[in-house]
């Protein structure tokens, strides 16, 4: 290799090769010795930012510089190391160099300047590269990077190996980020209702409103996927003012043409409380509709009234005082039950799930139950049930005064024309 060459593929900042020199090595090496096993890793050093605040660039560099060296001689045995950006290392190594168990020990490191120290802890992701692979070497770096991306707790492992099912995540992140917009438009997102029984006289009363996503270009996509994407991004109060709309909507025709409604739960999430227009929307139409005030009930989870700002407690509250109602979800899985309870107005208590699925398996668990539907009531609040699977979970519940049920034993989400046929039954 020329002088030049060789400057144009290395990190002036660390020594290391850049991105361009790792990716060339690399595939180099690949294609010299096809049978021979490899793996990529990808490092990164948390809150490195930290060091150029607290001591400066220059000791910042000299970090890099160290992190660089310690990498190149350490037990991987690195066969090409490079800096891909940043704080962001690859290894490149022989699969049977990779000793997993070793590499807490090289992630954790404590940096001495003066008297300052500073813990400071790396993650790494890995990729084992199959034999003949036809991936581009900046595509494997992907994969790595992407393991890297999954570790949730570094301090119970701080490491994780590349899998598929990591890279089917991510698309469909990417997928519901990116089409979103196309889907509501193009009818790809449907409103599902999920009918909520009276314990008592075993008539449908309510219903729960939850989305689905049937995507010609990508198959169907849970809820339980796209939603936690959504939120996270913020997107979710599109989707959540479209599933508003169509209820609304929904309940609107039925009453002009003087059939049955039920009232119906729409889900809100935490973001919703932040947004103002999705909030003066709703309550603009609370205070407006010709529906009955009630006809819609707003499900919020224990974790969204936690986090709830200045605007959206007083949208909760002026909600309620217009005669909204309003729902606490999943009550029991979070960890602010009574505060939420005792802080907030709100009408109906959903018992989360996993208590109604551990009926007759856990003693403490049924008393809980017991104690929970008797404190509901204290609070003149109504009690539903959800994920009711078994005819033994609705005895039980029924039996110590719940007032609702919702499950698939009783019926699954389904379409709005299903719905309409069983209101109309
Ligand atoms: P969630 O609000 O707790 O909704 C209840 C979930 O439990 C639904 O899952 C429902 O299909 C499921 N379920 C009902 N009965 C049973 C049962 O007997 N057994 C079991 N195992 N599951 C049952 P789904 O529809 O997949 O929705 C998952 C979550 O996605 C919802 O949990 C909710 O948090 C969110 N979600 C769904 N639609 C919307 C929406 O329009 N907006 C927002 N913000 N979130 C939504
Ligand atoms: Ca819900
Ligand atoms: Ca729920």
């Amino acid at each position: 290799m020329t002088i030049k060459a060789k400057i144009m593929e290395t990190d002036s900042v660390t020594g290391a090769l850049n991105r361009t020199g790792f990716f060339h090595k690399v595939r180099k090496m690949l294609e010299s010795n096809p049978e021979q096993d490899y793996a990529i890793a990808y490092f990164n050093i948390q809150r490195f930012k930290t060091v150029n605040d607290l001591f400066g660039y220059e000791a910042g560099d000299a970090l890099l510089k160290k992190v660089a060296e310690i990498l190149a001689n350490c037990f991987l045995k690195p066969l090409a190391v490079g800096r891909m950006e940043a704080d962001r290392f690859t290894v490149f190594t022989r699969k049977c160099d990779m000793d997993l168990e070793r590499l807490p020990e090289l992630l954790h490191r404590t940096y001495n300047k003066g008297e300052l120290k500073l813990d400071l802890y790396g993650k790494c992701g890995i990729y084992y590269i199959p034999r003949h692979c036809s991936l581009s070497v900046s595509d494997m770096c992907d994969r790595a990077k992407l393991a890297k991306s999954s570790i949730t707790n570094q301090f119970v492992q701080p490491y994780a190996v590349f899998n598929e099912q990591m890279r089917e995540d991510y698309e469909q992140r990417s997928i519901a980020l990116l089409h979103l917009d196309d889907a509501i438009q193009n009818g790809e997102i449907k409103v599902f209702y999920q009918p909520i029984y009276d314990a008592w006289t075993g008539k449908v009363v309510l219903a729960e409103a939850l989305t689905r996503w049937f995507s010609c270009e990508f198959g169907n996509i849970s809820p339980a996927k796209f939603i936690p994407i959504l939120e996270e991004s913020g997107y979710i109060t599109k989707l959540d003012s479209y599933v508003y709309q169509s209820v609304y909507g929904f309940l609107e025709k039925r009453q002009r043409e003087g059939r049955r409604n039920v009232d119906i739960g729409v889900n809100l999430s935490r973001m919703d409380l932040m947004d103002k227009h999705i909030m003066e929307k709703i309550l603009n139409d609370v205070r407006t509709s010709e529906l009955p005030r009630g006809s819609i009930s707003y499900e919020l989870t224990e974790s969204a009234y936690a986090g709830v700002s200045e605007d959206g407690n007083r949208f909760l509250a002026q909600m309620h005082a217009a005669g909204a109602k309003l729902l606490v979800d999943d009550f029991g899985s979070g960890v602010s039950s009574f505060s939420t309870i005792r802080d907030y107005d709100f009408d109906i208590l959903k018992l989360d799930m996993g208590f109604v699925q551990k009926i007759g398996l856990n003693r403490k668990n049924n008393n809980i139950i017991i104690s929970l539907i008797e404190l509901a009531h204290r609070l003149d609040l109504k009690v539903i049930a959800e994920g009711v699977e078994t005819k033994e979970q609705a005895d039980f519940l029924k039996n110590y005064g719940c007032d609702y049920f919702q499950g698939y034993y009783f019926a699954k989400p389904m379409p709005q024309e299903e719905f309409e046929a069983l209101l109309d039954k």
